[in-house]
């Protein structure tokens, strides 16, 4: 179990990491113990902030010999708990490793450290006509080490793929301290996927130092549709009817009433005033470009879009972006707290998910608003609450879990995009049996045998779970001989 500092191993991390990369002070230690769902509060013993996969190495070398659990942080923005310290755990915040080592255009490729900000990847190969597809709303502060531990998706993940399908070699530290490369700068790699099996691995496997990236061709033209509904079903009627069709639009999201007006609040993005907005953004050459967007429109008239309006220069783009990725943060606007929720249904199911989520809220006397990455069921319903009035914060959890539980019946999963961390891991139980995470935790085993990195995250524990730890099949023993105990 871990130990408390003491001060000849706080001298001996500061000799790692020197004066500046250590934090021990409890005022500047409170910065770290959250993420953006701040509902989950743990501080750390101390934070590190290496400059080089050398310095982590040092630091996880040291955490196994003296058995200290440790955190990897990248920004914090994540809203599932996931770098929520854990009791008497280290962060280790990957902020400062923030540079681009290499930009490789003629192999489409740039390799990064974690702490590289989102949006910087596409800003450094921009000028050479490329962009970095994934693009999680949160892009301005979120970091690559993040979104690779997170498999981070967002609005242009409908056709580009999310993170995992951009990741091509990674460094990664072990939490016994080995330094280990997974897949490869060339596109085919014998042996096991094993960035495969990192990527959304939610820091439990280790702190990856380093990624090379896979960068995309910035299409020839882009138009973005918004068409405005009176109803979440007509709306969602023409995200079906458009797949149907055969199309494959970049993106296609779709805001509620509740989350236009925050969003029109918050940064004026000037959306119609409407139940429903739709956005459909097309990419390609030209001429193909125009003749989908024909068949998009008719589409969204046939199920009685009353407004169709096209942004086609790149200033009214990015306002429409603006808008839809400023729907989060603008929630703010609506309620003093709130939380939002990442499950996934078949698109078909959206107007009854939605009819029964709305049923729920009512029943708890709590408003939820709606963002949904529409094209691929993913659903943000945002639970607002004021922590203020007694009892409405626990009422807002546990309405956001019951949510959980109706996106899997409904054949869907309890995340998309944002991870199990800390809040959902007692949801896993609703769509694994005991078998399938069982399998997970070997796997998470023979990476972290002394399960130090990011511990009692994902999977479901008996103590923070209780009966709902256990999964849909009966339980049956794990072999833990040789290796430590994980719960
Ligand atoms: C306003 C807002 C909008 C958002 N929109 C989206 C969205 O559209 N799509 C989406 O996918 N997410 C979204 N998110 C969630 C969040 O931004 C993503 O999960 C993001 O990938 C987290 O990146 P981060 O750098 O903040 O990581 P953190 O929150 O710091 O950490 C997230 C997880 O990654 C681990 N980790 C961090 N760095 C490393 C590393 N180098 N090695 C190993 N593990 C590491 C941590 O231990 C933790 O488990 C949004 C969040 C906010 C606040």
């Amino acid at each position: 179990m871990a130990s408390l500092l003491t001060l000849a191993l706080i001298s001996e991390l500061r000799g790692i990491v020197g004066e500046r990369g250590l934090i021990t002070a409890a005022n500047q230690l409170q910065t770290y113990e959250c993420d953006g769902l701040t509902a989950f509060r743990i501080p750390p013993l101390a934070v590190l902030l290496p400059e080089s996969t050398k310095q982590v190495q040092g630091i996880l070398r040291i955490c196994d010999r003296e058995r200290i659990p440790f955190v990897g942080r990248g920004a914090g923005t994540g809203l599932s708990g996931g770098a929520l310290p854990s009791e008497n755990s280290l962060v280790i915040s990957l902020a400062r490793m923030n540079r681009i080592l290499n930009i490789d255009i003629p192999n489409q490729q740039i390799t990064v450290q974690p702490g590289v900000i989102n949006a910087n990847v596409t800003a450094a190969v921009s000028p050479q006509g490329y962009f970095y597809a994934p693009d999680p709303s949160s892009q301005t502060v979120c970091s690559i080490g993040g979104n690779i531990a997170e498999n981070a998706g967002g609005a242009h993940c409908l056709k580009y793929g999310f993170t995992v399908t951009h990741i091509l070699e990674l460094t990664v530290v072990l939490p016994n301290g080995d330094i280990a490369t997974f897949g490869s700068k060339t596109l085919d790699t014998p042996g096991y996927d094993l960035s495969g099996v990192f990527v959304g691995s939610e820091g439990t496997l280790g702190i990856a130092t380093e990624a090379t990236l896979r960068i995309v061709r910035k299409p020839e033209t882009i138009q973005v549709i918004l068409a405005a509904f009176d109803t979440i079903s007509s709306a969602a009627q023409s995200v079906s009817d458009v797949i149907a069709s055969g199309l494959l639009p970049a993106a296609m999201e779709i805001m509620d009433r509740l989350s236009i007006e925050a969003a029109e609040i918050s940064v004026h993005p000037n959306y119609p005033s409407c139940e429903a907005l739709l956005l459909i953004e097309l990419d390609g050459p030209e001429v193909e470009v125009n003749l989908q967007m024909t068949s998009v429109i008719e589409i969204c008239k046939k199920n009685a879009a009353w407004e169709t309006r096209l942004a086609v220069d790149e200033k009214a783009r990015f306002l429409v972006w603006k808008g839809r990725k400023a729907a989060f943060a603008a929630a703010g606007r609506l309620s003093p707290n709130y939380i939002v929720q990442d499950g996934v249904i078949p698109r078909t199911s959206l107007p009854t998910v939605l009819q029964q989520l709305n049923a729920m809220a009512a029943k708890e006397g709590l408003r939820v608003t709606n963002v949904f990455h529409a094209g691929d069921g993913n659903l943000h319903p945002i639970v607002l609450y004021d922590r203020d009035n007694p009892g409405e914060e626990e009422r807002a959890i546990d309405l956001s879990l019951r949510i959980l539980e109706v996106c899997v019946q409904a054949g869907g999963s309890i995340t998309g995009e944002h991870g199990v961390g800390r809040e959902k891991q007692c949801s896993m139980s609703y769509m694994f049996a005991d078998p399938d995470l069982e399998t997970m935790q070997r796997v998470r085993r023979a990476f972290d045998p002394l399960n130090l990195a990011n511990p009692e995250k994902i999977f479901p524990t008996p103590r923070l779970c209780g009966e709902r730890s256990r999964g849909a099949y009966a339980p049956h023993p794990i072999e833990t001989s040789g290796i430590a105990e994980v719960f």
